[in-house]
């Protein structure tokens, strides 16, 4: 169904590291979501006709739901808590492509509901919905928000594999795969599939270790979503840099740590990559001596720079550098 994607090198505080390209997996469906979304792709689904959603009006997430959708004449559903007038104002990147493949996006904000649900998470009150006001419960299709399901393990599978495999050609010896992580289900089933289909196979095992950050609420936070999709032992390393990240913030290291590792010429995305790479940086500066190879995991998402890079742009501006930087 999608290609192998390619692997190639790139030069990362003078070190070289090898990026995984997911991002190239798919001209519509770029990067973890197409693996986490591949499942509902390789099986048979000819029963459903409704798709339900739910997450940020500008979530990656939301745009390869409705290539899927698309691609399988489903209708598709996707609750927001909230679109920002902006947005409203000026549709663009994943909000105006989804809405181009016939998503309907509703704002729960909107739909007057009682007063207990003010208080849940989107994923909880959606659940409700779908439990009351859909009555073709055999033809649906609710996804969790971001993909945050046991379905993601099967295309995830396939990438675990794909690493194994670039990394014996190679005679890698030791290798640390490094992506940043929102709920965390990439990272933790990965890691699972590589420690799983190593163990399964005979021959030499290469040494490999999964190193993740948190992107959203924290290690801890993290640790609890890991405990959510997969035992104990196959929980990834989470490495931080000693900073606190809230998701969607705009902040000068992010944007410049971005202006680097895009002059590589890959493009990368603005919402995870900054915070991966500089968490990266760390690590490599606490581990000089570490010379196995690193593959860092590009997870797509670049379709969302078109909302973030004007927000970046008004923020700190076109340059480089601050002035007073
Ligand atoms: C969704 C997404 C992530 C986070 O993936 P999780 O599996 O939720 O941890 C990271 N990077 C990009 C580009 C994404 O779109």
């Amino acid at each position: 169904m999608f290609a192998i994607s390619p692997v190639q090198p790139m030069l990362f505080e003078q070190r070289p590291i090898f990026v995984k390209r997911d991002d190239l997996l798919h001209p519509d469906f770029s990067g973890n979501k197409a693996r986490k979304f591949y499942h509902f792709l390789s099986q048979d689904y000819a029963h459903i006709t409704q798709l339900v959603g739910s997450g940020s009006a500008q979530a990656n997430s939301l745009y390869s739901m409705s290539v899927l959708a698309k691609q399988q004449g489903w209708q598709f559903d996707y609750y927001v808590s909230h679109i920002s007038d902006f947005i409203l104002q000026h549709p663009n990147g994943n909000y105006a492509a989804a809405i181009a493949n016939g998503a309907n996006i509703i704002e729960v904000g909107q739909l007057k509901l009682a007063d207990k649900y003010q208080q849940m998470h989107l994923d909880d009150v959606v659940q409700c919905i779908v439990a009351s006001d859909y009555n073709n419960k055999n033809s649906l299709l609710h996804i969790p928000e971001g993909g945050r399901c046991e379905y993601a393990e099967t295309g995830v599978a396939i990438l675990a594999t794909e690493i194994i495999d670039w990394a014996r050609l190679r005679n890698t010896k030791a290798l640390k795969v490094f992506l940043p992580s929102g709920t965390g289900t990439t990272a933790a089933y990965l890691n699972k599939q590589l420690l799983q289909q190593q163990a399964n196979n005979n021959s030499n095992n290469i040494n490999i270790e999964v190193l993740t950050c948190s992107t959203v609420g924290g290690d801890d936070y993290l640790r609890q979503q890991f405990s959510q999709l997969v035992a104990q032992e196959y929980f990834p390393t989470i490495v931080n840099d000693g900073h606190k990240y809230h998701f969607g913030k705009l902040t000068q290291r992010c944007y410049e740590m971005w202006q680097t590792v895009c002059q590589s010429g890959i493009e990368f995305e603005l919402l995870y990559d900054p915070v991966g790479f500089l968490v990266l940086k760390h690590y490599l500066q606490q581990h000089p001596h570490w010379d196995g190879d690193i593959v860092y995991v590009h997870q797509g998402g670049v379709l969302g720079n078109q909302t973030m890079l004007p927000r970046y742009q008004r923020k700190f501006g076109h340059s480089n550098k601050s002035e007073n930087d």
